[in-house]
């Protein structure tokens, strides 16, 4: 069993762990940068380390600091959160060289999943159904020119090592590709140094739909239904919800299977996510697993009503899993809404800046997972992703009426948010009739 536990994040997610954690009666250390010196998760651990500025390159993506503050601190593990150093193999073997237990999968099943053309070589031998595509990377444009011009236009050219929508381009036209294809694979390199490109071909308006997975250490593998995250803008998500209104309980269980098998197939261990795309004929494929806690999992916990990080923990810990397939309950219906500092009228630009005052509502069904306080200065060093506003209730449209209630509600002075971009979302008459895919933003805000 962990005593402490160090956690390798900050913001709303670090404030999540860290409640959890306390709730099993484990300490916590957080880490933190000069910038966070005043931030929330800061002030809630037992502990707290300074490890650099500002920058995340120098304090929340420094290795060598963040293992040499669980070494001093005595803490048995670490939590990554999502993001920063959550998906880093080379972390990872860190942590297990200096004793240190990574609350995630191993760095061999993080390299086999999070490398996204070496995943889709898994799945299809897997049997797994994957976006139709390239089988090996593609390296050079003039080669996946050849590739996509045999497929047929639309495709997607996608970075392995891509994330949050980055080194990813759709082509819909031959002479444009070569063009497309360069601008992707530099995006590929700046951002996470890896030039390995794939092709997939474009599936028109389809519906994001994931599977949580929960895996231990004994091979037992089970799903906790789905999240529909078809609300998206540039292929990012912006509300979350679960069950989707897409599928049938056949269809579900269909998907849910074959997301069991996929976890089984990459010999997964801890939480992870297997991710489909949905198209119009109810053809679904494999586009990715994402091998660590996620941003949306409240929704599948207010659904399942287990406790997702605890279950990390204890995966971690070596405890086998308590929960059978079948003992899964979906109840009701929840929503997420993600509230980003950002700017609508400004293109959605980060509009970092001092929360002067705040009000954020309760009630029944309404979970806030937030590190804003009133007065908190918001750093411009970080994501803009400030609160995430989720609900439960009967139905999806009790849930919808519930959210809308609950972010007429919300007060945030100082900053500029998405929240009346998001209420507009919800009071949306597709939207509220579930018809909506990933194109939804740009067909109805754009
Ligand atoms: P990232 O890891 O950068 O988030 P993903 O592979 O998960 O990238 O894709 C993110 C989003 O991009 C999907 O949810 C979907 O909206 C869109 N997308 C990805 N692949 C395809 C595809 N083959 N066809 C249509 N849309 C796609």
């Amino acid at each position: 069993m962990f005593k402490k536990i160090l956690i390798a994040n900050r913001g709303e997610i670090a404030v999540r762990i860290i409640r959890a954690c306390r709730e099993l009666g484990i300490k916590t250390v957080a880490v933190y940068s000069e910038a966070d010196r005043e931030a929330l998760h800061t002030q809630l651990a037992d502990e707290a380390v300074c490890i650099g500025p500002a920058a995340a390159s120098e304090s929340y993506l420094n290795m060598e600091r963040i293992l040499s503050a669980t070494i001093s601190t005595g803490a048995d593990a670490i939590h990554p959160g999502f993001g920063f150093l959550s998906e880093n193999s080379r972390f990872v073997e860190m942590c297990s060289k200096c004793n240190i237990t990574f609350i995630g999968p191993s760095a061999e099943i993080i390299n086999k999943m999070g490398n996204k053309s070496e995943a889709r070589k898994t799945m299809i031998e897997a049997g797994v159904p994957v976006v139709p595509g390239t089988k090996d990377p593609v390296f050079q444009a003039e080669e996946g020119k050849t590739i996509a011009d045999g497929m047929g236009y639309p495709v997607i050219i996608k970075a392995s090592s891509g994330g949050g929508g980055k080194g990813m381009r759709i082509v819909t036209a031959s002479e444009e590709f070569i063009g497309c294809f360069n601008t992707a694979q530099r995006e590929s390199v700046n951002a996470f140094g890896d030039n390995t490109m794939y092709i997939e071909k474009y599936i028109v308006s389809p519906r994001h739909i994931e599977f949580q997975i929960l895996a231990d250490k004994y091979g037992n593998v089970i799903q906790l239904g789905e999240r529909d995250c078809s609300i998206q803008r540039r292929h990012q998500k912006l509300i979350e919800e679960s069950p989707s209104s897409a599928i049938t309980p056949e269809l579900r269980k269909q998907m849910g299977d074959t997301a069991v098998k996929a976890a089984k197939a990459a010999t997964y261990e801890n939480a992870g996510t297997i991710e489909f795309l949905l198209d119009k004929n109810g053809d679904f494929y494999f586009i990715e697993m994402n091998t660590r806690i996620q941003v949306e999992h409240p929704v599948t916990e207010m659904v399942t009503g287990l406790d997702l990080i605890k279950e990390q923990i204890r995966i971690a810990e070596g405890q086998k899993l308590t929960i059978k397939q079948e003992d899964v309950l979906i109840r009701g219906h929840a929503i997420e809404c993600r509230i980003n500092a950002e700017n609508p009228a400004r293109n959605f630009m980060p509009s970092p800046g001092t929360v002067t005052n705040m009000h954020l509502p309760g009630g029944n069904g309404v979970r806030i997972d937030t590190a804003l306080y009133n007065g908190y200065k918001i750093p411009a060093h970080y994501d803009s992703m400030i609160v995430k506003v989720i609900v439960h209730d009967v139905d999806r449209i009790s849930a919808i009426n519930k959210m809308r209630s609950t972010l007429g509600e919300v007060v945030i002075e100082g900053i500029t948010t998405n929240i009346d971009f998001q209420y507009e979302i919800l009071s949306n008459e597709a939207f509220q009739a579930g018809d909506v895919n990933t194109h939804f933003i740009q067909e109805f805000f754009e």
